[in-house]
């Protein structure tokens, strides 16, 4: 593995960070920083700035709008992007959908869905987890059955993220109830997310926003030809996704930078008279933070070489899922620790408070979702016991 970019590498690096920096606006930066929850309007505009600079699918082929780039250069601009304090961004049609269209899709479907991802026209959502059905997926029963040339499509999803965004869902639905479970789910694409019989209830989660739903489809109609792949091979569908979804919840490049801020609060604020980096319990957490941060980086660097070898991501991304969402929460109670008095008034207004610590306690209240979502950290240690360590 050589981590020394290229003299091309290393253009292409400062060619991106030049555009961050004239293009990112200061507002959306200062809100990504605070963990100030964006709203849609705030996302779409965002994505849609990336998407009329080419750099919106930047995983997909070029045959599909894409960039062509390199896993290198995608590091890289993953890398630069974090650093310069942009969003994320919503990953469900251009990291999850997208690739498994490419892969197992009809040329029709990729002709219709795939623009209008790369263009930020539609907004899907992922139907995947049902109440009793989240780590045993295989055991889903939302069932669509044949009518015609239509499947009709009856049961709940549950914690459906920005459901209530979204104009399309990508879904698993049980098609056979007389076979191993695993055969008898078939992945289907729901193309109006407000068609007769769907009706999205709110969740509201534990840092008091709403990103979370309840879907119930109620004989809702879809046509035979939105299955992708065929009726029946859901799972492989689904297991595909899900190894794509995993090593982009790690974060690393993200965390990154969250140290960074709090690095660079420490020097700033002062607490008892003194700047909380005089603290040695503070000081002694930051080290902590900075040393797991660079060995996650290292496992980073491994996937990485991997893609770029053109091996798929393996069982690793489950090892870089457990230790980059982990690396997310204790950052997290880090920040709120370093807030101390200021983490208190939480969501009830603390005008006085300094503002990079108004969202702190919000922020470290969801991400204990983040070892959840995406497959748990129990099981993905069940992964890696497994398909890793060779045991059991
Ligand atoms: C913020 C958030 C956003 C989400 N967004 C979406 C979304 O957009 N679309 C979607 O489809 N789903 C989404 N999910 C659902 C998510 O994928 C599930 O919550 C997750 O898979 C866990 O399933 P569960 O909640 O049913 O918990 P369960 O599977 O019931 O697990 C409960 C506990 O048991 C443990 N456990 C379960 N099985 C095992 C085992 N075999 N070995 C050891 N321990 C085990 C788990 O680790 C957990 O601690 C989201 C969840 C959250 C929290």
């Amino acid at each position: 593995m050589n981590i020394d970019y290229t003299p091309e590498e290393l253009a292409f690096q400062k060619k991106i960070r030049k555009w961050f920096k004239e293009n990112l606006p200061d507002d959306l930066k200062r809100k990504n920083l605070n963990g100030v929850t964006l709203t849609k309007e705030e996302i779409v505009a965002w994505q849609k700035t990336l998407s009329e600079a080419g750099y919106l699918v930047v995983g997909w082929p070029q045959e599909w709008g894409g960039p062509g780039w390199t896993a290198t250069q995608r590091y890289i601009f993953d890398a630069e992007r974090a650093t310069a304090g942009a969003p994320v961004g919503i990953s469900m049609g251009i990291i999850m959908l997208g690739p498994v269209l490419m892969a197992f899709g009809t040329q029709e479907q990729k002709e219709k869905y795939l623009p209008k991802i790369r263009n930020c026209e539609d907004w899907w959502c992922q139907g995947y987890s049902e109440p009793g059905s989240g780590s045993d997926l295989a055991s889903l029963k939302c069932q669509a059955v044949l009518d015609g040339d239509d499947y009709v499509i009856n049961g709940t999803k549950i914690w459906t993220t920005y459901a209530h965004f979204a104009n399309r869902c990508f879904c698993l639905v049980r098609t056979n109830n007389d076979c191993k479970p695993q055969a008898g789910i078939s992945f289907i694409l729901i193309d109006d997310m407000s068609a007769p019989g769907i009706e999205i209830q709110p969740i509201t989660s534990i840092d008091g926003e709403h990103h979370l739903n309840q879907v119930f489809f109620d004989n809702v109609r879809v046509p035979k030809k939105n299955l992708v792949g065929a009726e029946g091979q859901g799972w492989t569908v689904a297991k595909y996704l899900l190894t794509h979804e995993r090593t982009t919840i790690a974060g690393v490049a993200d965390s990154k930078l969250n140290l960074t801020n709090l690095k660079e609060i420490a020097r700033k604020k002062q607490m008892n008279g003194k700047p909380l980096n005089e603290d040695p319990s503070i000081r002694r957490r930051l080290a902590e933070e900075e040393i797991k941060l660079i060995a996650l980086e290292y496992t980073n660097f491994r996937t990485l070489a991997d893609t770029a070898a053109g091996r798929a991501p393996g069982p690793e991304s489950s090892l870089l899922k457990i230790k980059g969402t982990e690396t997310q929460q204790s950052l997290s109670e880090l920040a709120v620790e370093m807030a101390g008095y200021f983490a208190f008034p939480w969501k009830t207004g603390a005008p006085e408070g300094p503002e990079e610590f108004q969202h702190a306690t919000e922020r470290y209240n969801f991400l204990r979702a983040c070892t959840i979502y995406g497959g748990s950290t129990e099981v993905q240690k069940n992964v890696v016991a497994k398909m890793l360590l060779g045991l059991g």
